[in-house]
């Protein structure tokens, strides 16, 4: 894995909530978790995927007729076991309600679509945030791109999940300036029930990464918590991070209440629906702000961090 190169899922420009100033993400395809509400669930696979949406659908039946597979029974009926991800299908649809989820680029391809807003990255203070999916799957890949981007002036961020070798990803620390870190169920089976995987080695892995900040030999550290009601919001997982969070010295986090702009994704690639997901509302989010700054921590909004103040107070 260390060597593979990843598919890219998607690069947005022009984002203001996933680090300072204005950036750039980058995608990368794979995770090694799989949490029940998850935005972006066509960044769980490594291989490429193929998504229909239906409402854009035109009828006009190219994607039937150019299949060099036959892998198509009729429109919008595509057999994956005869499909061998050649996006003939996806290249020939004219409306885009066929898609392709998971391109391969180069390290040198990503340089030459990012940089033409290298100099708005450096005058607004932003960068490009490396995001997925889980980046730390490619630890070479990541590193090399961030290294290149670094050499160039810009700063790099890292989101991660948190489940990795933090040893095959020292390289890549390397060049970060910031990573925001997911914490997500405290308890360590629920954890497992709700997102796939244990949580040991991340609670495991946010510790050294806190330690290598506090020792100025890595890069600062952003913990953040997605609200999900009844599932992450309890009393007990609050207090259970708070308590975490304090033992580390760290005063800060932000959380991330739960949208459900994965819905129509997992419809689109032919997912079952989840159920028992929906929005907190504005009282449940004032009421889990309430909790943590009872513990001492301090709560922000997605973009709304101030960095600055906690950076330099480490
Ligand atoms: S990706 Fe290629 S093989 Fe698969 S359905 Fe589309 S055209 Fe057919
Ligand atoms: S090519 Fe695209 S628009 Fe045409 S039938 Fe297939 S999915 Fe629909």
């Amino acid at each position: 894995m260390g060597s593979a190169k990843p598919l890219i899922f998607s690069i947005q420009h022009f984002c203001l909530h996933d680090g300072p100033g204005i950036r750039s993400l980058v995608f990368f395809k794979g995770c090694p978790l799989r949490c029940i509400w998850c935005q972006n669930i066509e960044s769980w696979k490594q291989e490429p995927e193929i998504a229909f949406k239906a409402h854009l659908c035109i009828n006009c039946g190219r994607c039937v007729e150019k299949c060099p597979e036959h892998a198509f029974s009729e429109v919008g009926k595509r057999n994956s076991r005869f499909c061998r991800y050649c996006f003939t299908c996806t290249d020939n649809c004219p409306s885009g309600a066929l898609t392709r989820f998971g391109v391969s680029k180069s390290v040198e391809d990503l340089m030459e679509e990012l940089r033409p807003e290298f100099s708005l990255f450096k005058t607004s203070g932003g960068g490009v945030t490396f995001t997925g999916g889980e980046p730390t799957l490619y630890p070479e890949f990541s590193s090399a791109l961030a290294k290149n981007l670094h050499a160039e002036g810009i700063d790099v961020t890292l989101e991660t999940c948190g489940l990795f070798n933090l040893e095959k990803i020292r390289p890549l620390l390397q060049e970060l300036q910031l990573m925001f870190f997911d914490i997500k169920v405290f308890d360590e089976a629920r954890h497992r029930k709700l997102c796939g995987a244990g949580n040991t080695d991340i609670k495991n892995n946010l510790k050294s990464l806190v330690n290598d900040w506090n020792k100025k030999s890595g890069p600062f550290v952003w913990p953040r918590l997605p609200i999900v009601p009844d599932m992450t919001d309890g009393y007990d997982n609050i207090k259970g991070w708070a308590g975490f969070l304090n033992d580390l010295g760290i005063s800060f986090l932000t959380i991330v209440p739960y949208h459900p702009m994965g819905a129509n994704k997992r419809r689109w690639l032919g997912l079952p629906p989840t159920h028992n997901l929906r929005i907190p509302t504005d009282e449940e989010i004032h009421s889990i702000e309430r909790l943590f700054l009872n513990e001492g921590i301090k709560v922000y909004k997605p973009g709304g961090e101030n960095i600055k103040e906690h950076y330099t107070g480490a």
